[in-house]
């Protein structure tokens, strides 16, 4: 019997608002596409806790048995400044600014994020698309929603004419956005000159003026394909017509999410998504996280503490684990005193995951049936979470209660030959590929850190011989060759200690 089977999966669907069975649609495959990023700037940390989301949706679903494609695309053109399809477009503006070619900006930015995604131990998809390697389809989708009717040409750019797709279908089914409602606020939001019939519309193919510098050539003249349309193209392309599961930030559901839906059905007849899942916002001591606010947290300045809000540096790990324990539909807020807490539960569970590997079972002794049965119902349990849509925090709770357990065979508070041997087989695997394979966590003591508190040590031995032997050419060396390589000794009563700057 599969995982899958034994724990099946209920999934909080954002169309319909409720938790339902999750049935893929070709199992065991399933497919899962996630909005990726813009790459226009650094991803702050708001990005990361929505993709670790999905990271574990996927990590989890494969440790059930199930084949997944997961598809993640990178934006690399066609998101204006603007949602009303007005203004430049993101990574032309940030071109001009950093006097860099388009191009080079979404190098730089894709690099980027790949870099903060590997150091949160974030799985690469299966399949990374850009928007601009998908400019033929592109087209050929604005071509078919024109042929059928719900698109309009206006100067060069091509508008989804939402009034006329809505006499027909329901847009707004997804985000709970009123038609009637959108359409009022036409005469309010379209200034003169603006090319939509109505507020709603939005842009599938925008024209290009002479000093655009991304454009392609298309029936209606050199353009840009609309934000909207690159996930329809590329979800379906990849994961057929109709597919599992798509996935983005809160943010995404409208308008993003619902003009999908629109643009698919107005131009194949089909809705593609069976269940969509939306992660909810950081905080930051209450407030949402942006730039404007001045509370936005780069991924980088976690990790270095260096952050007017910041008291000290948070490993990636301790960062994983604390957004691990909220929900995912939850807000999640981010303070100093949260972040402490999830840097002691976290090595409280990598401890405990070492004591349990380093246990060895011996001989069965007389067993205690109440003690091994509550093993047995708690390694149940985590499944039992996790498949509820999901739930990291009740799943952790549960591998603490385990926790408690492994910590009192460690000092023989409890005898580990009192429960029987299939059953500490059990908690051994289930322990294991949760914190590891499924949560994703790694142990942090054993790598580069640990090393340099190594070398560190080394060297600030050898300069105490050094002073002890008056050795003060050898001593200042030492010194000021790790201050070039930005590396400060600190001398106190208590010894040297060293701070990276
Ligand atoms: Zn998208």
């Amino acid at each position: 019997m599969a995982l899958y089977d034994k724990y099946p999966v209920a999934i909080f669907n954002s169309l319909g608002k409720k938790k339902e069975k999750f049935e893929p649609i070709n199992a065991p495959r399933v497919g899962l596409y996630v909005c990726g990023p813009t790459v226009y700037n650094e991803a702050h940390l708001g990005n990361v806790r929505s993709f670790l989301t999905f990271d574990v949706v996927w990590r989890y679903l494969e440790h059930l048995g199930y084949k997944v494609r997961y598809v993640r695309n990178i934006t690399d053109v066609g998101h204006l400044v603007s949602d009303a399809d007005e203004g430049e477009d993101k990574i032309e503006k940030r071109a001009r600014l950093e006097e860099l070619e388009p191009m080079e900006i979404v190098q730089k930015y894709t690099n980027g994020f790949h870099y903060v995604t590997h150091l949160f131990n974030l799985k690469d998809p299966s399949i990374e698309p850009t928007a601009t390697g998908h400019i033929q389809e592109q087209i050929e989708m604005v071509k078919r929603i024109i042929d059928n009717g719900y698109g309009y040409e206006v100067n060069g750019s091509v508008y989804f004419d939402v009034k006329k797709f809505s006499e027909k279908y329901d847009y707004g089914k997804l985000s709970g956005r009123k038609v009637d409602e959108l359409l009022e606020q036409t005469r309010d939001n379209l200034e003169g000159g603006n090319e939509k019939q109505f507020f709603a519309d939005f842009a599938i193919w925008k024209g290009a003026s002479e000093n655009t510098l991304m454009k392609w050539n298309s029936p209606w003249g050199q353009g840009v394909p609309g934000w909207h349309l690159e996930c329809s193209v590329m979800s379906t392309k990849y994961l057929g017509e109709q597919f599992d599961i798509h996935g983005g930030g809160m943010d995404l559901k409208f308008p993003h999410h619902e003009c999908e839906i629109a643009q698919s059905v107005g131009a194949d007849g089909t809705e593609p998504v069976r269940y969509w899942m939306h992660g909810n916002m950081l905080t930051v001591n209450g407030t949402k996280m942006s730039k404007s606010l001045g509370n936005s947290f780069l991924p980088l300045e976690l990790v270095a503490g260096d952050h007017p809000l910041l008291d000290q540096g948070y490993s990636p790990m301790t960062a994983r684990f604390f957004m691990l324990q909220a929900n995912y539909r939850s807000t999640l807020d981010f303070s100093n005193e949260a972040l402490k807490a999830a840097e002691k539960g976290y090595k409280r569970l990598m401890n405990a995951l070492k004591s349990l590997n380093g246990l060895s079972f011996e001989n069965q002794g007389k067993t205690d049936y109440g003690l091994d049965d509550e093993i047995n119902k708690q390694c149940e349990q985590v499944y039992v979470e996790m498949s509820d849509d999901f739930n990291t925090p009740k799943a952790i709770a549960v591998l603490f209660e385990l926790v408690n357990k492994i910590n009192a065979f460690e000092n023989n508070q409890l005898n580990l030959s009192s429960i029987k041997e299939s059953t500490f087989d059990t908690l051994k695997k289930v322990f294991n590929s949760m914190v590891t394979d499924v949560l994703g966590l790694m142990d942090e003591s054993d790598g580069e850190s640990n090393k340099l508190q190594e070398v560190m040590n080394f060297l600030i031995n050898m300069r105490d011989e050094a002073r002890a032997n008056k050795n003060w050419e050898l001593s200042d060396k030492i010194r000021d060759d790790l201050s070039e390589l930005g590396i400060t000794l600190n001398d106190g009563k208590d010894g040297s200690s060293f701070s990276i700057n």
